[in-house]
């Protein structure tokens, strides 16, 4: 809702930058600035850069990473440690654009027509989702609850769709435990379904992310039928710092897999 807070309710954006810009809009204004010097940089890194330069740490960042600016086709807009537009390639589009960041912070406030009537409603809404079973599962695990359910009855895709099922798959949300630092959540949700990670020891100690969602456990678990729960973590963490689709790169690697195990894709290929 922050761009709303800035006064405006959404944005088109035409034509092409001569160099890598950002916008940067705030109550009721909009600038183009010199993106240059955050070019090259991964999603994290040019939240924080840009926060930094802009000295407000409560400013919010819509941006590109790498993929985006390589107008990968896969390539994610993204929010956050890992809130994603994916799939339909809009990160490349920014890329085309020019375009790294759009940060917004906004004051402004909203009118509400009935407040203490909206008030009610939200407390209803509130009292409803929170006493849901399914409200009550993914504030504890997430979507990765999902796969308990999909693997068993063989609605997942795995090994680049040769199987329908993770035979002896053991990728549960349970273990997420041993990894998370708790849960965050979306502006107002009260949710908060994505756990705050970091893994502890071996050689990607320190991989902090969030997530990740049952999506990043299809791609890294499921379609490349592997067992191993921190390689979903560490690819979890890479897909959203370079900005690229989850799921795409998961069948990619599937896809590549079976490849190399037919022999099509060799070691000369690679
Ligand atoms: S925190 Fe709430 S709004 Fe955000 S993804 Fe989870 S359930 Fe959806």
């Amino acid at each position: 809702p922050e761009l709303r807070f800035a006064g405006f309710d959404h944005l088109v954006i035409k034509g092409k930058a001569d160099g890598p810009v950002y916008l940067w809009i705030h109550d009721g204004e909009i600038e183009i600035r010199d993106a240059s010097g955050i070019w090259g940089e991964n999603i994290f890194d040019t939240q924080e850069l840009v926060k930094d330069e802009l000295g407000d740490p409560e400013v919010k960042v819509l941006c590109i990473g790498v993929a985006g600016e390589k107008l990968v086709r896969f390539a994610n807009v993204m929010t956050g440690m890992k809130n994603a537009a994916g799939r339909t390639g809009m990160g490349a589009v920014m890329g085309s654009k020019n375009l790294k960041a759009i940060a917004v912070r906004g004051t402004m406030g909203l009118e509400i027509r009935f407040p203490e009537e909206s008030l009610e409603y939200n407390r209803q809404l509130i009292e409803h989702i929170g006493s849901t079973k399914f409200a009550q599962i993914m504030q504890k695990w997430g979507t990765m609850f999902i796969y308990g359910v999909t693997n068993t009855t063989g609605l997942v895709r795995v090994r680049n769709f040769q199987l329908n099922q993770q035979i002896g798959g053991n990728i549960e949300c349970e273990h997420i435990e041993k990894y998370s630092l708790g849960t965050e959540g979306c502006y107002g949700c009260i949710i908060h379904c994505r756990h705050k990670y970091q893994i502890k020891n071996g050689p990607y100690a320190g991989t902090y992310a969030e997530g990740p969602e049952y999506t990043s456990q299809g791609a890294f678990g499921m379609e490349v039928d592997c067992n191993n729960f921190e390689t979903i973590l560490v690819g979890n963490h890479l897909v959203n710092m370079y900005g690229v689709d989850t799921l795409e790169i998961g069948s990619m690697i599937a896809w590549a897999m079976e490849l190399y195990e037919k022999g099509i894709l060799t070691d000369e290929d690679t």
